[in-house]
């Protein structure tokens, strides 16, 4: 007897993650408003940050957890990214989380 195939989302353990509703990635709007060149809008392979009337949103569920934003963003030297792994410990691990 075979046994159960298995999809390859559950192969992967994807299957298993909760995104949550909330949205994991922060953004402090106060920083943003000095940040001139606003990088986070450009190299996110996912298009996750728009501008939008001035303030950075951030469409979470789209994140590849690539950690390539809070390399970006770079504001006086700190980050205003707060950035939360929204898979727990399935998925890709986050690198600087
Ligand atoms: S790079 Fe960071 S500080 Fe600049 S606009 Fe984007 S999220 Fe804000
Ligand atoms: S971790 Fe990667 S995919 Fe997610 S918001 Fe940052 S740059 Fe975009």
């Amino acid at each position: 007897m075979k046994g159960k195939v298995l999809t390859l989302d559950q192969l992967l353990g994807l299957d298993k993650y909760v995104i949550d509703e909330q949205g994991h990635i922060k953004v402090n709007q106060a920083l943003c408003a000095s940040c001139e060149l606003k990088p986070c809008l450009t190299v996110c392979p996912a298009g996750v940050y728009s501008l939008v009337e001035d303030r950075i949103i951030a469409n979470h569920e789209n994140c590849l957890e690539c950690g390539t934003c809070i390399i970006a963003c770079n504001v006086g030297g700190r980050t205003c990214i707060e950035w939360k792994n929204p898979r727990g410990s399935y998925g890709i691990s986050f690198r600087y989380g």
